[in-house]
């Protein structure tokens, strides 16, 4: 039985790949932070968190990470912990780069010193390439236009560091967004899905947005999950683009989960915020993923609409279980 360390199990991603994993025949290990709330509640909501074995680290603490590793000796490591939210890290750009960036380095220094024959996985984000126009791929060039972006290129170019310099196995998913039920409540898609929920149950009248012209190409976290592992059985480690290669716009992505929602008229709904402005903000962001295509034999299967509807039919049914979290 192969194992698996997954950093960041709580997370949106660690709780598809765990359940992936799992049916892969894995013994899975996740990590956590302490917090004074509970944090597993993507993990009980599929019904998995008994089946992972849990270990207390943060990935800004260098001796928790060490012990993640030789409590579980894992085969494969996963490093998906980050403060993933691009709007935070406008106003923590130094917990940012600590977390995201530093902490990073942490782990590959740690895998390095005490288990460098391990295969390990780093979660790099289409936010890396920034405001140029055009279809993305490996060999694009980065320009990051946040705190977050700038930190995942120092994480990016530390992971393939120490697979050059020390003959690591590591390769670096470039995702592209992706969304699903169990995204976070403050990423745009989820918000509207979310939101609209709320207000076809008549629990508040509007959305607020910010730049709804944005562009993005959004995939299906589940669909995702599966490339990160078809990079560490591949007999080379290297860097994939993983994407749909569509992107549509925030405005998009709203009236069509107003429609399925059947709530009529979108522009009746939504108000727009400045505060959900950004200092700097990507226009749009679109990529290919042919290399994955050819060399992994990966590619997406939800499409758009069938996310917005994943999406907006499991919030309905969230917001009537009177979950109600903003
Ligand atoms: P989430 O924000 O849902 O999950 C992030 C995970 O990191 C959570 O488990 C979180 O724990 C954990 N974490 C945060 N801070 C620390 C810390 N100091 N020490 C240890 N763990 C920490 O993100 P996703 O699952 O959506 O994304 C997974 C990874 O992929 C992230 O690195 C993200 O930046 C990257 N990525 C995501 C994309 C997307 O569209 N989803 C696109 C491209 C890249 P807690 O639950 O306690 O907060
Ligand atoms: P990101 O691509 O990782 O930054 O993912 P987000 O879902 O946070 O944002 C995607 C795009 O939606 C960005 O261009 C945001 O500026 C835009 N956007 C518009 N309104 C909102 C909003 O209310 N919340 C968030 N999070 N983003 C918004």
């Amino acid at each position: 039985m192969k194992k698996a360390l997954i950093i960041g199990v709580t997370g949106q991603d660690g709780t598809y790949l765990s359940d992936f994993l799992l049916k892969k025949n894995y013994e899975v290990f996740g990590t956590f932070r302490r917090t004074s709330h509970k944090c597993f509640e993507r993990l009980e909501e599929i019904k998995i968190l008994d089946r992972i074995n849990t270990i207390k680290a943060d990935i800004t603490d260098q001796v928790s990470l060490h012990n993640a590793i030789k409590k579980s000796d894992p085969d494969e490591i996963y490093n998906l912990a980050a403060q993933s939210f691009v709007g935070a890290s406008f106003s923590q750009p130094i917990l940012t780069s600590e977390v995201t960036g530093l902490g990073t380095l942490k782990l590959l220094e740690t895998v390095k010193q005490i288990k460098s024959d391990v295969r390990f996985y780093q979660a790099s984000s289409s936010e890396m390439f920034g405001n140029y126009a055009g279809i993305k791929n490996e060999k694009s060039a980065f320009f990051p236009r946040s705190p977050y972006g700038v930190a995942k290129v120092f994480a990016h170019d530390m992971t393939k560091h120490y697979r050059e310099a020390y003959n690591i196995f590591a390769c670096c998913g470039i995702l592209f967004n992706h969304e699903s039920p169990l995204r976070g409540l403050e990423f745009v898609t989820r918000r509207i899905s979310y939101e609209i929920a709320q207000i076809k149950l008549k629990k508040r009248d509007k959305i607020r947005l910010g730049n709804i012209k944005a562009k993005r190409d959004w995939g299906f976290a589940g669909d995702y999950v599966e490339a990160m592992w078809l990079m560490l059985q591949h007999k080379i480690a290297e860097d994939y683009v993983i994407a749909t290669g569509e992107s549509h716009s925030v405005e998009e992505f709203l009236s069509l989960a107003v429609e399925i929602a059947g709530l009529g008229d979108w522009h009746e709904l939504v108000e727009i915020d400045q505060s959900f402005m950004r200092p700097t903000d990507i226009d749009e962001l679109i990529g290919d993923s042919a290399k994955a295509n050819n060399e992994l034999g990966w590619k997406p299967k939800v499409a758009f609409k069938e996310l917005v509807k994943l999406m907006v039919e499991h919030d309905i049914d969230y917001v009537k279980r009177n979950v109600d979290r903003f």
